[in-house]
């Protein structure tokens, strides 16, 4: 038996509710290599000065820089070459006026050496290096822990790493990073005429699309999917589910939400704990359910998605992304990816529904938004869409050639992998 809807509230609640929800984030350690998009879970400091040595920064000849003050094209200096040093080899002759020892980029400099004239500046004739130009003290020379000291801080809590910091960690001889683990969120999917994709489609019945555009969903705001079988829209089977995944971080189901015959996800929520909003003022998306549980001394959430698969991703994406990200500790501020935001004029005129928020589905064409005007429930919607756009409750019409900020649909141009 379905029941009444709660209230419908506002959007702008309803994100409020859920930026109060609290997170528990627990923390792993992980291999360098499978660190890629993870997110540091403490500061990394340098444990060593780099370079570790005083290196070569061009291949050329280590000198006494006063030895070559007075060189010159014209009046080039003779020095007597006494080593070779290639890149990591180990130098094994001090320096004293009137030699040099090669280097290559790269290879430690003998101690006395205080500068390296360029091999472009110089020839060589019979164990003599002749050199046409001085060299300034410290020339070409890179110090050690030029680049950074040890202890020094790298890289802060909360960076994602990427290839770039992937190189800063190596560059310690890291093995092993920090990083925090990423959120477990069950995914389920409710409805009698739902059917998986091993299954033959009968007359009544229709394949699951939710679990999939969810689960993908959910991976790209850095977290991971655990799926459920379909769920009957039956009281016993759904609790059980619930109950099933309690020990997740997160659950989001789909479908069951509205107030009709064959709805029960609310009165499983109103009698295994509590209903925080059932209804909010948006198009589409209104059947929305948030609902908590307790679980042992904690709380439990649990999302309740509408079944339109159309829906389902509008209300993931406005409401349920933020927080996922959140949960796994994606700083959508500061990561240039996601501000996937173009600004476009409006193909034509279009007048939203009155007094909820409209989010809808557009198409770029010719550099403008074309507003897909489609049955909310219509699949090809999503195959033309590239994104949507947010029209607040109080505009009548949005008129054709008006700007308007068109997002992308969960289209991560760089997705969390
Ligand atoms: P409901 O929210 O359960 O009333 O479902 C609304 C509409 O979405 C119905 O036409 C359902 O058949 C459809 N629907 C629900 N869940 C799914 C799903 N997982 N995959 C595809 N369509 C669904
Ligand atoms: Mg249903």
């Amino acid at each position: 038996m379905g029941r009444e809807f709660l209230n419908i509230m506002d959007p702008e609640d309803v994100k409020k509710i859920i930026k109060n929800i609290p997170i528990n984030k627990r923390v792993e350690n992980i291999s360098l290599e499978n660190s890629l998009t993870r997110i540091l879970a403490d500061d990394v400091h340098a444990t060593i000065n780099l370079p570790p040595f005083r290196r070569a920064s061009m291949d050329g000849y280590a000198v006494i820089a006063e030895d070559t003050f007075s060189a010159s094209e014209d009046e080039p200096v003779s020095l007597k070459l006494i080593e070779v040093v290639g890149a990591g080899d180990v130098p094994e002759k001090n320096l004293v006026k009137g030699f040099c020892t090669e280097v290559s980029t790269g290879a430690p400099v003998p101690e006395d050496a205080n500068g390296v004239v360029m091999v472009e500046f110089t020839d060589k004739n019979d164990g003599q290096i002749i050199i046409y130009e001085s060299v300034a003290v410290g020339q070409n020379i890179t110090k050690e822990g030029s680049d950074v000291m040890a202890e020094k801080l790298l890289l802060p809590s909360g960076t994602r790493i990427m290839p770039d910091k992937i190189g800063v960690l190596s560059a310690m001889g890291m093995k092993k990073v920090p990083v925090f683990k990423k959120p477990r969120v069950a995914i389920i999917s409710t409805g009698n005429e739902i059917i998986s994709h091993d299954e033959e489609l009968a007359y009544g019945k229709i394949y699951d699309i939710n679990s999939q555009t969810i689960s993908s969903a959910v991976i790209t705001c850095g977290c991971t999917p655990v799926h459920s079988q379909i769920v009957k829209d039956d009281y016993n089977s759904l609790r059980e589910k619930i109950n099933e995944f309690k020990d997740l971080d997160l659950i989001l189901t789909s479908g069951g939400t509205s107030a009709g015959t064959g709805d029960v996800l609310r009165e499983v929520l109103d009698d295994m704990g509590e209903v925080l909003v059932h209804g909010v003022a948006v198009k589409p998306g209104k059947p929305t359910i948030i609902g908590r549980l307790k679980n042992g001394d904690d709380y439990k959430f649990l999302f309740g998605l509408p079944g339109n698969p159309v829906a389902a991703l509008m209300v993931f994406h406005v409401f349920f992304a933020p927080f996922l990200r959140k949960m796994a500790s994606i700083n959508v501020s500061t990561s240039f990816p996601y501000k996937n935001v173009l600004e476009l004029k409006l193909s034509r005129r279009f007048r939203p529904a009155r007094g909820r928020t409209h989010y809808l589905l557009v198409k770029i064409e010719d550099g403008s938004a074309v507003p897909i005007l489609k049955d909310s429930g219509a699949i090809t919607a999503l195959a033309e869409a590239d994104g949507f756009i947010e029209v607040p409750k109080n505009v009548e019409i949005l008129e054709k050639g008006s700007i308007v900020e068109v997002h992308s649909l969960g289209g991560l141009i760089n997705p969390i992998i």
